[in-house]
């Protein structure tokens, strides 16, 4: 690509004349002042002649000093907020092949609960805060810059330097850590490719229940300091969910461990990041003498659900947004099958059935959609998350399922 970096402004896709390879990424949150500082360095692969690179970032402060592609600095760092894009000119054409591109940033841990945020819980009377991720859809570009489309699969490699008290999850086992007082500094293993929508991050104080799969992988289910006992439950589910899931499909769990994590400000119900899924507590915790039955069936739909993608959406996953209904569908129908077999007294088709209808009452408005949704721009994503794409999509594949025949519909040999 030639011309101006103005060509890349109001696109649906980034260009994939240049698509990354690994990143090295270095987060420094502060829980005090709630901003964060960071540096990143990712392998890119440019195949095509172009003198841009082109990648997304919104609401960050990006040191321009900093920028570096090998050894050239940019002529021309533009930034569409709109688009939450990030132009890099440089004054000649890019090598072919691979280079590293490096820059340094900073943000704010924000109270939106989307992209890097701040989560607030009481610890001894106190008011703390925790640093947590949010970044299904497009939201990981709030926290670093990066290709932020689920096809542009990458692997990380991430190093949190934290308060040395508190507990520093990410996707990954950690590798190592070092000490320096009240600082320690957390490297964890680098992760198999992944989208970035799938990268997490939290910090704060917590206590965990531990699991273990038939295969040796170690589940927990991380909770406030004194309701571990309420993640007994969910840690249970989780357990069976991926032992389950990794005879379904034939594949065994593709990470080295599981964690789960409640989180007081959350969003959504729960989120299925890639080895680090991220939960409300409503959805996660289960307390034998205070919480309802209903509320212990939804724990299991919800845990089971997020396993479910652990597989079927993050290992595989969609190449873009349009089907997200593919992803959510099939989340939600996996759910069930493996709910029904764990608890087979609580007829969970039924309440299927009550999802589809609740589904098909929306789907009757004249503002509904089809399942599948073209998606023209970042900013449309965020709209689809709803009963149509989840309950009206698993409806579908059941019918698939049905018309196929269960066995064909697994591809059992
Ligand atoms: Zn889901």
């Amino acid at each position: 690509a030639g011309g101006s970096a103005e060509q890349f402004r109001g696109k649906a896709r980034l260009p994939s004349f240049a698509a990354p390879r690994r990143y090295e990424l270095f987060l420094r949150p502060d829980l005090v002042a709630c901003t964060f500082s960071g540096s990143v360095a990712i392998s890119v692969a440019v195949s095509a002649p172009t003198r841009f690179l082109v990648l997304n970032a919104l609401d960050l402060s990006v040191n321009r000093a900093s920028i570096r592609f090998q050894a050239l600095a940019p002529t021309e760092v533009v930034f569409f907020k709109d688009d939450g894009v990030l132009v890099l000119g440089f004054a000649k054409q890019l090598p072919l092949g691979e280079g590293v591109l490096k820059m340094d940033f900073t943000g704010i841990l924000n109270d939106q609960m989307r992209g890097f945020y701040r989560s607030k819980y009481q610890y001894k009377g106190k008011e703390r805060n925790m640093a947590v991720t949010q970044f299904e859809s497009v939201d990981a570009r709030r926290c670093f810059p990066c290709w932020d489309e689920p096809a542009f699969k990458a692997k990380f490699k991430l190093t949190l330097e934290v308060p040395s008290e508190l507990v520093a999850l990410s996707n990954m086992p950690v590798a190592n850590a070092t000490f320096a007082g009240p600082i320690k500094t957390v490297h964890y293993q680098e992760s198999p490719p992944m989208s970035t929508y799938l990268v997490a991050i939290v910090v704060g104080l917590f206590e965990y229940v531990e699991g273990m799969t038939t295969k040796g992988t170690r589940v927990r289910v991380y909770t406030q300091i004194g309701k571990s006992n309420q993640g007994k439950f969910a840690l249970d589910v989780g357990v069976k969910s991926l032992n389950l899931y990794k005879d379904y499909f034939d594949t065994p769990f593709p990470l080295p461990k599981l964690d789960m994590v409640a989180i007081p400000d959350f969003a959504a119900g729960a989120m299925e990041n890639y080895g680090l899924v991220t939960y409300r507590e409503v959805a996660l915790l289960f307390d034998d003498k205070s919480s309802s039955a209903s509320s212990k069936q939804s724990v299991a739909i919800t845990v089971a659900h997020e396993l479910a993608h652990q597989w079927f959406g993050n290992l595989v996953t969609m190449e873009w947004w349009t089907h997200l209904w593919l992803n959510e569908g099939f989340a939600t129908w996996m759910s069930h099958l493996a709910v029904d077999s764990f608890f087979p007294q609580w007829n969970i088709w039924a309440q299927f059935l009550d999802r589809t209808t609740t589904a098909l009452r929306l789907d009757s408005l004249e503002a509904s959609h089809p399942i599948e949704v073209e998606i023209h721009h970042a900013s449309e994503v965020d709209q689809i998350f709803d009963a149509i794409s989840y309950d009206k999509g698993a409806s579908v594949i059941r019918m698939l399922q049905s018309y196929l025949g269960a066995e064909r519909f697994q591809w059992k040999h």
